[in-house]
């Protein structure tokens, strides 16, 4: 078996990673502090072009790969509370590619946008005592996109790098689900062997192995308005009928198999209250532990829809489809996780794994056929909320972990 110790230029870059904590950590609070909520396309642009930047090179880092570009990304179209899609305009993805001729690639990607927008009061990054970075976006995804710039950085340094090609893609529409992004994640993951992501691990350290699927689903209702002092019996009450409708949906909680889950997250109708509303509509989120229990509780939903359908007052139509199919542990990605694990061992980080009820591009990855470990970011908590915080030497570390396995397969074809 190869492993890392076996070739001094190898340790030397690794080594050289522990010289880089400073840079890295200045990095990140420069593309912390400059907002990049997803809708906020000017902030997502800035911190697209700093890492442009950074791959193209300045100072003691060399340009890394063949060439770094970046491409415009598809409006993402939402379907409003009225039912009508709306586009809104997404910030650039940024690519970069290596050496597009070698027999083994490698797939890498991480997201540039935060679920924090321009409004909301949480912008800064706070160094804290204890040796962690509160800000936003310091973990999710932030310090993946330095673990990953900086592990390139070091596998580029050795002789190694000739025998592995690698593509780039930074995306800046995850946290809304890859919308515009998601075509060009399956064309370039596609030509991949297999997928690194670089979403944090979990709190205690242990990376994702199995991720539930997700869907999201818009149930419309019309159905007929009248005065509801006048005409009351002529109007038809698409709110109360929908109602009734998720409500049976939501029983489904309590009668289909496994931890599979439905949740009627928002609800939307009606007007002036003197008004028979005409018009209804609700959310409904998906997940599933895998693809047969997902298509299960997806056929009670539709069933159900159908059968309030077929009353002539009412019409009732569904929306939406899977966003996120189920992400289970196959031969193919158990073989990441053991390169994985080889050099954790090599490199003294204790490597194990929990399932996650929360989805990530992983899902989508393996959905395209693409096995994937999508957890190779740093260690921190909270993220989606202002107590979100980075452990600080956990950027070394995860670093070399990554750029350990970059050189693992790299020795070594999967
Ligand atoms: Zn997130």
């Amino acid at each position: 078996m190869w492993s890392l110790d076996q070739s001094s230029e190898c340790v030397e870059a690794l080594s050289w990673l522990e010289t880089q904590q400073a840079a890295m950590l200045e990095l990140l609070q420069d593309l912390c502090n400059q907002n990049s909520g997803t809708f906020n396309v000017r902030g997502v642009q800035a911190v697209v072009d700093r890492l442009q930047m950074e791959y193209a090179g300045h100072g003691e880092y060399p340009r890394l790969g063949d060439w770094v570009e970046q491409f415009p990304t598809p409006p993402a179209e939402v379907l409003n509370d009225l039912a009508q899609v709306e586009a809104y305009p997404l910030g650039p993805m940024l690519r970069a590619e290596a050496r597009s001729g070698a027999a083994q690639q490698v797939f890498l990607c991480i997201h540039t946008d935060t679920v924090y927008e321009l409004a909301h009061a949480f912008q800064k990054c706070q160094l804290r005592p204890d040796g962690t970075l509160n800000g936003p976006g310091v973990i999710d995804a932030k310090g993946g996109l330095v673990v990953m710039l900086f592990a390139l950085r070091a596998f580029e340094r050795t002789s190694l790098a000739q025998q592995l090609g690698w593509k780039v893609l930074l995306n800046p529409d995850e946290e809304i689900g890859s919308m515009g992004s998601h075509a060009t994640l399956k064309e370039v993951s596609q030509q991949c062997r297999f997928g690194l992501l670089f979403e944090p691990v979990l709190p205690d350290g242990a990376l994702v192995s199995s991720r539930k699927g997700a869907g999201n689903f818009t149930l419309i209702c019309r159905g007929r308005s009248a005065h509801s002092g006048r005409n009351f019996a002529a109007g038809r009450n698409a709110v109360v009928y929908l109602a009734r409708c998720v409500a049976e949906i939501d029983s489904l909680n309590h009668t289909v198999a496994g931890e599979s889950t439905v949740n009627v997250g928002r609800f939307h109708g009606g007007g002036a209250v003197n008004v028979v509303p005409d018009f209804a509509m609700a959310r409904v989120n998906v997940r599933a532990v895998d693809p047969e229990q997902l298509d299960e509780i997806l056929g009670h939903i539709r069933g159900i829809v159908e059968r309030f359908d077929r009353d002539p007052d009412y019409q009732l139509r569904i929306e939406g489809h899977v966003t996120s199919p189920p992400k289970v542990v196959d031969a193919a990605s158990r073989q990441i996780q053991v390169r994985i694990e080889e050099t954790g061992k090599g490199l003294g980080v204790p490597i194990h794994w929990r399932p996650s009820g929360g989805a990530s591009d992983g899902n989508k990855l393996s959905g395209y056929g693409v096995p994937n470990v999508d957890t190779l970011g740093p260690v921190g908590d909270h993220l989606h909320s202002p107590e979100e915080y980075l452990v600080v030497e956990s950027l070394v570390q995860r670093a070399k972990l990554a750029a350990g396995l970059l050189m693992n397969v790299a020795a070594r074809p999967l």
